[in-house]
């Protein structure tokens, strides 16, 4: 139920006003038999938020279904028909088609594709909405953060980039915005789609060398053209724990806050970067975890937080329920509520659990010395650089769906921000190359990132 009346509790007692999105049917999608990405977490996450008692905290919504032309605000009108058109029924009459978008054993076709994209994307636009039009100062969506898909094909188990819609929204009200990834995997898609400019500054932190999924994200792509040293990669080696992560993280997001001045920023924060995760070699604690989301939040810019990674499922709820519970200003007890998917947390029914004693790769030294490289891209931009707002399409982005329709009309007001008539965004062009195509070569190695078989540890 939506209650746009906590707006104004939140800025009297300092506590931030959140936004949740969710649909309960995100759950129900199914990338098939065996496939480690699985959106029935987002569900046991939302369980743990209901039964944690976190939802009297939030305003909650349920998105509406992204648009075709939403789709289209980035990705081609042919990637987007293909999309709609392609089911498990008619996929072997479209094979070559099935290549050419990169669909197969990474990115299933599966029934109700379509609307599983449009599910978990509406509740990231609409979340970039809420936050242009100041009713919210931090929106969740778990079930978006899809960023290796491209403008015109699938990876890495994103078919739609939702952050990049995100942004292109926020874009339309900030001058500048910053996307900060902490999924174990470069965020590639996103890099690639603002390679180009200084409006969108990407951070990506993530596991690099020998055939880890995606292969990019090296320290010397630091973008090109206006967006040169707007690209910042920190790549690092297996074995990341909660102090080697802080020890990084901290000094550098402090750095880019003080030089890009962001309007408003957008994190990614795939759970594959936790100790135990069935795909990534991390060994991060969930506190570690929840700890970057705690510094994005201190700074008090408009925040949208989105899923990711995470394919240890029952961690991965445990995760974002934490950390949905620290961005509320919430204690919540270490003892799982009892509820209905309480068998995934035995045998000790924990919120927090134990890292391992895996070897850390990372030497202090080592991190220094990237650190150091990071940061000297930084001294060489423009400090909090000016941009000319020019004409464009003005931001009428429908209000997002409540769930408590009897409150629509209040919640309607918000959508009165004038800022929305004020800024408009800039071309298009801005962001892709001239060509409207891809500025890397995406036909680089796709490697699988998980050799491990189907486990069924997850299928309680
Ligand atoms: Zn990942």
């Amino acid at each position: 139920m939506a209650r746009p009346s906590d707006a104004s509790e939140g800025s009297g007692n300092n506590r931030p006003r959140v936004d949740y999105f969710y649909d309960a049917l995100i759950g129900n999608f199914n990338y098939g038999e065996g496939h480690p990405m699985r959106p029935h977490r987002v569900r046991l996450t939302h369980h743990l938020v209901v039964n944690y008692g976190l939802f009297q905290h939030v305003n909650v919504f349920r998105p509406k279904p992204a648009s075709k032309a939403d789709l289209n605000a980035f990705h081609s009108d042919e990637y987007i028909r293909f999309l709609t058109d392609i089911t498990p029924d008619n996929m072997q009459d479209c094979l070559s088609q099935l290549e050419r978008y990169n669909l197969g054993a990474d990115c299933p076709v599966f029934d109700g594709l379509y609307e599983y994209c449009q599910t978990y994307t509406g509740g990231s636009i609409a979340g970039a909405a809420r936050l242009n039009q100041g009713c919210s100062d931090i929106v969740l969506n778990w079930s978006g953060g899809m960023h290796h898909a491209k403008k015109g094909e699938a990876s890495g188990f994103c078919y739609i980039n939702d952050i990049v819609l995100a942004i292109l929204e926020l874009l339309k009200v900030h001058p500048r915005v910053l996307y900060i990834d902490i999924d174990i995997h470069h965020g590639d898609g996103v890099e690639e789609a603002f390679y180009l400019t200084n409006r969108v500054m990407t951070l990506s932190f993530h596991q690099s060398g020998g055939n880890f999924f995606p292969g990019t994200g090296h320290i010397n792509d630091t973008g090109a053209k206006l967006g040169k040293n707007y690209s910042l990669n920190f790549p690092l080696l297996a074995g990341m724990d909660d102090a080697s992560y802080e020890s990084i993280f901290k000094p550098v997001v402090q750095k880019v806050m003080e030089v890009f001045q962001p309007g408003a920023v957008v994190m990614c924060c795939g759970a594959d970067s936790l100790s135990g995760d069935r795909v990534g070699c991390w060994n991060l604690s969930i506190r570690g975890h929840t700890q970057c989301l705690e510094l994005m939040k201190s700074f008090n810019v408009p925040l949208l937080v989105l899923g990711g990674g995470g394919y240890t499922i029952r961690n991965v709820s445990r995760c974002w329920a934490y950390e949905t519970a620290r961005l509320l200003d919430q204690h919540i007890s270490d003892n799982v509520p009892w509820h209905e998917y309480m068998d995934y947390y035995g045998p000790d029914y924990k919120l927090h659990v134990p890292v391992s004693n895996m070897e850390n790769d990372n030497t202090a030294a080592s991190l220094e010395k990237t650190k150091a490289r990071i940061f000297e891209a930084l001294s060489q931009i423009e400090h909090c650089p000016s941009v000319q707002i020019q004409t464009g399409q003005p931001g009428t982005r429908r209000n997002p769906d409540p769930l408590g329709a009897e409150d629509s009309d209040e919640d309607l007001d918000c959508t009165a921000d004038e800022r929305l008539l004020g800024h408009k965004r800039c071309h298009l062009a801005e962001y892709f190359d001239e060509e409207g195509g891809d500025l890397m070569d995406t036909n680089r190695l796709r490697l699988r990132d998980f050799d491990e078989p189907p486990s069924d540890d997850d299928e309680l």
